[in-house]
């Protein structure tokens, strides 16, 4: 139940009001990128991604009484794929609200190429991180529109290019109506890994230097999965990307792992050396990857 505050589980619920009709597109695309409205600091200036380094540096928070995150200090290097894995209830969300600034630490600092985020505007903040997460949010518009908001501006040449990257094109086409087809509410006239692949169209558009992916933990079909990894490989590329991971194949392709555990770092290190480590890692590996290809190591 706690988890309902969290901020993409409320936006999630949000196409309830926004069928009604009373809520305009406009402010859906401001729903997306302010939710909720933090005020900027004063004189906040706008962040410049050169490389997309992610910083946190002893980070506290807690949410209201209920600690989270106790002096967390890791770095999502530019251009790599960082894996953050962690039982449950380890920080790795928090970590992703955070860096969107969804809340603001109680002490610590985040910085992206050494820009403290919370002394830039939001807007610009956000316009720089792509998220794609399991329950990322569809609405009950076409789409086009759909994938539109990750860019509101961007032209229907790259939306069709967006959605030929996330391997969408061709059931999109396929459907009746085929871009101007309505998604229903949720998404709910798409399969799952037509959603999720929706989202990556959205995040392709939005061409942001980072990139944050909570890995779906529910399975879809062999062709599907297989379109999902091959359009997120292609969106990862050449962006720092900060994943949570729930897939040994993801973990075995980071380049650095964050192994979490209850609000701190507790292992760092790739998956061979990690899981030779014998620790809280291969403990985690052993129990928590989905396999889809059998093979431990
Ligand atoms: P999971 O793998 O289950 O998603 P996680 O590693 O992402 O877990 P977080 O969601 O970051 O962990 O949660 C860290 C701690 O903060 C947990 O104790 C959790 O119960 C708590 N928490 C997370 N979100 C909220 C919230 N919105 N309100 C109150 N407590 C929260």
């Amino acid at each position: 139940l706690l988890l309902a505050y969290d901020p993409a589980k409320r936006l999630a619920r949000l196409h309830v009001n926004l069928n009604n009709g009373l809520v305009g597109v406009k402010l859906m695309y401001e729903l997306i990128d302010d939710v909720p409205a933090l005020r900027d600091a004063p004189g906040a200036a706008e962040l410049n991604v050169s490389r997309g380094e992610v910083r946190y540096t002893d980070v506290h928070f807690a949410y209201g009484e209920r600690p989270a995150l106790h002096g967390l200090t890791l770095t999502a290097q530019a251009g790599k794929m960082t894996a953050l894995v962690g039982s449950s209830g380890a920080g790795k969300s928090t970590l992703f609200s955070l860096v969107e600034r969804f809340y603001d630490p109680q002490s610590g600092s985040i910085e992206i190429d050494g820009q403290d985020i919370s002394k830039v505007t939001v807007a610009s903040l956000r316009r720089n991180i792509a998220m794609v997460t399991q329950d990322t949010i569809l609405f009950d518009m076409t789409i086009r529109e759909n994938i539109a908001l990750g860019r509101p501006e961007a032209s229907e040449e790259d939306i069709l290019q967006a959605a030929q990257d996330a391997n969408a094109h061709e059931f999109i086409i396929a459907q009746p109506g085929g871009y101007d087809a309505m998604a229903g509410e949720g998404g709910s006239r798409l399969s799952g890994g037509q959603r999720q692949r929706i989202a990556i169209a959205r995040a392709m558009l939005r061409n942001a230097p980072i990139l944050l992916l909570d890995e779906a933990t529910s399975a879809l079909d062999a062709e599907s999965e297989a379109k999902v990894q091959s359009a997120l490989t292609r969106l990862m590329q050449g962006r720092t990307t900060l994943v949570i991971a729930h897939r040994l194949a993801t973990v075995r392709d980071a380049d650095e792992i964050h192994v979490m555990d209850r609000g701190r770092l507790a292992e760092s290190g790739n998956h061979a050396e990690l899981y030779a480590a014998d620790g809280i890692y291969r403990r985690l590996c052993d129990l928590q990857f989905r396999e889809p290809d059998q093979a431990k190591v």
